[in-house]
């Protein structure tokens, strides 16, 4: 039995993992659960799991959900709620599905605190993956991959060494305007960008999916993840989103994993890893699917794949700047004070502003994210 911490139980893949839970009760136990804003549905996880502790985001809310309950769970809020829980002394591993980077500091706490993390939100790694996988290695504990692309690589590499990699393939969906002529995106609309093809998910990495900042996310992701150099992380479309990666090995044989889409898959084998548990919730049905497609991402369109390998590659401080004003552009652009294609004009615009800091501690690192929050809030501003 595992016992697992849940950061960001009331988003898309906290529920998800509550599934997954579900389905595996003899293996899984959320000892703790944090929400956000959403307390309804953390009450009603509280009814399902009964964990020891839970955090809320506000500490009014805080107060009056411990005054529903007998101080079993214990109520905490804020900063501090989180990090108690990624501390949980009980907690054999903490996943993290906060979105944005609010999950940094709970998964440098819960590394510190022994704990193997599994790490949904990719933003971490994306702004100090260096500093995280470096504290993982020094406290002996695994950082697990939940996004399906990544889980796919751990899956197809199976503990074979990178020299063995030839090139990480990526699998992209190519998102709602795959198609759509350059000419039409100037006036694309937030109901628009937030309808996925393929992967029902929480608005942020929606938006990224449709402009391809996903991707780009991932790319820096997963050459932190896998130790393994920009230029050998590559991306392909496939509209199907049946293949979630592939890795190409050094003498020419490319393997890959292969499902329908569903998250509750790779939430699985990150907590039951290295086991796999039986399941029947994920059921793929080749001959329906009939076809799998792949095609060249179009980096004309959707520049943010270029920015992306840009940060990755330059490195230091300039993937923190990069993933922070991308998340302010695509708040502002969901308030509609930006418009879509405002969202990449504006990260390029901070990113060129940014002087790189080589080698950055993290304090330099959260440095850089709020000078390049500060930064795109002006840009936008300006526009
Ligand atoms: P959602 O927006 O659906 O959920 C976010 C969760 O984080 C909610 O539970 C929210 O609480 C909580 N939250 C937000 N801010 C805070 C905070 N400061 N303190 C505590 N909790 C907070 O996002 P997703 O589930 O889609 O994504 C989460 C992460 O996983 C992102 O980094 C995303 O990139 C990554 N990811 C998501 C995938 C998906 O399929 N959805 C796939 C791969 C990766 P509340 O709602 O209660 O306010």
């Amino acid at each position: 039995m595992k016992k697992v911490v849940l950061l960001g139980s009331t988003g898309s893949i906290g529920t998800s993992t509550c599934k997954v839970a579900e389905d595996l009760p003899n293996d899984l136990e959320l000892i703790g659960l944090a929400a956000g804003r959403n307390v309804n549905l953390l009450r009603q996880q509280v009814a399902q799991f009964n964990p020891q502790m839970v955090s809320v985001t506000d500490p009014a809310a805080a107060k009056e959900f411990a005054n529903e309950f007998n101080g079993t769970p214990n109520v905490q809020y804020g900063d501090e709620g989180l990090l108690a829980l990624a501390t949980l002394p009980e907690a054999d591993i903490v996943l993290i599905a906060i979105v944005g980077t609010a999950g940094l500091q709970p998964a440098m706490a819960a590394i510190r605190a022994g704990k193997d993390i599994a790490v949904a939100s990719k933003e971490i790694l994306v702004m100090a993956g260096e500093t995280v996988m470096a504290e993982a290695r020094k406290h002996g504990v695994k950082v697990l991959a939940v996004d399906s692309e990544h889980s796919a690589i751990f899956q197809c590499l199976d503990g074979k060494p990178v020299d063995s990699i030839r090139q990480i393939w990526l699998t992209a969906s190519g998102g709602p305007f795959r198609e759509k002529p350059a000419d039409e995106f100037a006036d694309i609309t937030v109901e628009q960008a937030l309808k996925h093809p393929s992967w029902e998910m929480g608005r942020k990495i929606t938006i990224d999916s449709s402009t391809l900042f996903n991707k780009g996310l991932e790319m820096i992701e997963a050459r932190w993840l896998f130790d393994i150099e920009m230029p050998r992380v590559k991306v392909v479309v496939h509209p199907q989103s049946v293949i979630h990666s592939m890795v190409e090995f050094v003498d020419g044989s490319m393997l890959a994993q292969l499902s329908t889409p569903d998250m509750c898959l790779p939430i699985q084998y990150a907590l039951t890893y290295p086991a796999r548990a039986a399941s029947d919730r994920v059921q793929t049905s080749l001959a329906e699917i009939g076809r799998l497609d792949f095609e060249e991402p179009d980096v004309e369109r959707f520049p943010a794949l270029d920015l992306a390998r840009r940060a990755g590659e330059e490195g230091g401080t300039l993937p923190a700047v990069l993933n922070a004003a991308n998340e302010v552009a695509v708040e502002a652009f969901c308030e509609r004070q930006l418009s879509y294609m405002g969202i990449t004009e504006s990260v390029a615009a901070v990113m060129d502003a940014h002087e790189i800091v080589a080698q950055p501690s993290l304090e330099e690192i959260l440095e850089a994210d709020s000078w390049a929050r500060n930064a795109t809030q002006n840009v936008i501003l300006d526009a």
